[in-house]
């Protein structure tokens, strides 16, 4: 049998630090990751058979859980059909349609292949529209690792050593040029915007510094003041697209955008990102117009059938059963991990769950450094210890889904209260 730690030792000759991506690595919480053999529903096993409750289903991109068989089904039938074409396909059309009916403000909508692309162009798209370059966003908003937007980032970038400053980029390899029209802005403050702003990029929830809800007027101000000086509006809903509300935090807030990036939930467990808004701006696009955009996995086959199939899943009993769900969890684990001695709070955004260890919920960037980082990382190996896997990091969330029927939240919740205990009592 292989071992985690074999396969990590091999994977770190062969792999920068061993993963595919930063954040999988453990270095923030330290220790060995455990490589995932398969996983089904709620969960997932290593490949020494060890089984955990997955509340990371791979960072919000699995929503009806893993290994659906409406999902399984769809990618076994197309991949049946071959694999990719370089042509376009029906499946592109419908799924363009399925995101336009949910979203009412993507009159258009154009398929990538990552969250990354979907927002590096986005922005392209707002500059060339408008001819302006300034980009506003937010500190400790994770926009995925495009270089405009690698500047005080959160999720994994927030590790590296270098971050915060107005102006720094946020990784080596990013010219300070790159990041020098991206103003960083205070999560949750309303921006006075110049007239030369082409856009304004917001998670509307953020959700890569734990979970910092939008603070009542800030996702309507952001919208009147880009009105106000003629900067368009782009909500990255990445994690909240198709999960917070059918329509996503738009829905759920009533903020309309100008444009809207889509990843995750909508590839179904597959490499989908789509963007999209105003038939007038997204007409600017290749071929119709001169901003240039491409990709030759866009609209893939294999994706465009995991993301239908994922998005058939979602329906208004289903909405109310993530909701349902995220509820029982977090209240589940604030009384749990608090009653055992271990202050903690867990902010909820209908199915979206933060857990922070401290009395206050952050409301930036600032807020959430504050936290006890420490602390989440004895309590995530606490917990991996009794077999439930939160996301290796405590700026990530925790995506209950709607696998996690109410034997397994309270499962999480019984192991939750043991693992903290343990914690408090080695202090
Ligand atoms: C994950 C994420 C991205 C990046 O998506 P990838 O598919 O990882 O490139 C962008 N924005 C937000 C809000 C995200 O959470």
């Amino acid at each position: 049998m292989t071992t985690n730690a074999e396969l990590f030792e091999r994977a770190r000759r062969v792999i920068p630090g061993g993963v595919n991506s930063p954040v999988r690595a453990f270095r923030s919480v330290g220790g060995t990751p455990y490589f995932v053999a398969r996983a089904e529903g709620a969960r997932v096993w290593d490949v020494e058979g060890t089984e955990y409750l997955d509340l990371v289903q791979s960072y919000g991109a699995i929503i009806a859980g893993h290994a659906h068989p409406k999902v399984i089904e769809a990618v076994r039938a197309a991949a049946g059909h071959g694999t990719s074409y370089g042509a376009p396909t029906e499946r592109e059309v419908l799924l363009a349609e399925a995101v336009a009916e949910r979203v009412p403000s993507c009159e258009k909508v154009r398929m990538v292949s990552s969250g990354t692309e979907a927002t590096m162009t986005a922005l392209r798209l707002a500059r060339g529209a408008t001819g302006r370059s300034k980009v506003v966003k937010f500190a400790g908003n994770y926009h995925g690792h495009g270089d405009a937007l690698l500047a005080e980032s959160g999720s994994g970038v927030a590790h590296l050593e270098g971050q915060g400053h107005q102006g720094v980029p946020g990784s080596a390899g990013v010219p300070p040029t790159a990041v020098a029209e991206t103003l960083v802005e205070p999560y949750n403050v309303v921006p006075r915007l110049d007239a030369d702003v082409a856009c304004v990029i917001v998670e509307p929830v953020a959700a890569n510094m734990g979970l910092v809800a939008p603070q009542p007027g800030f996702l309507e101000g952001l919208r009147t003041e880009c009105d106000r000086v003629g900067a368009l509006l782009v909500f990255d809903e990445v994690i909240t697209g198709f999960r917070v509300a059918r329509g996503g935090a738009q829905e759920r807030f009533g903020v309309r955008p100008d444009l809207s990036c889509f990843g995750k939930v909508i590839g179904g467990g597959l490499n989908v990102g789509a963007f999209g808004g105003r038939a007038d701006l997204m007409d600017q696009l290749a071929p119709l117009g001169p901003v240039y955009q491409a990709g030759t996995l866009s609209g893939n086959p294999l994706a465009t059938a995991a993301g239908l199939a994922a998005l058939s899943l979602l329906d208004t009993e289903a909405y109310a059963a993530l909701e349902a769900t995220a509820t029982r969890l977090a209240d589940g684990l604030r009384s749990a991990i608090t009653g055992a001695g271990l202050t903690v709070c867990t902010p909820r955004v209908g199915p979206l769950v933060g857990l922070f260890v401290g009395a206050e919920a952050p409301t930036d960037f600032e807020g959430a450094r504050r936290t006890d980082e420490a602390a989440y990382a004895e309590l995530f190996h606490a917990l991996l210890r009794r077999g439930v896997a939160l996301a290796p990091g405590g700026y990530e969330i925790l995506f209950p889904g709607l696998a996690h029927h109410d034997g397994v939240v309270d499962a999480i919740v019984e192991r939750a209260a043991e693992a903290a205990a343990e914690v408090v009592g080695r202090r």
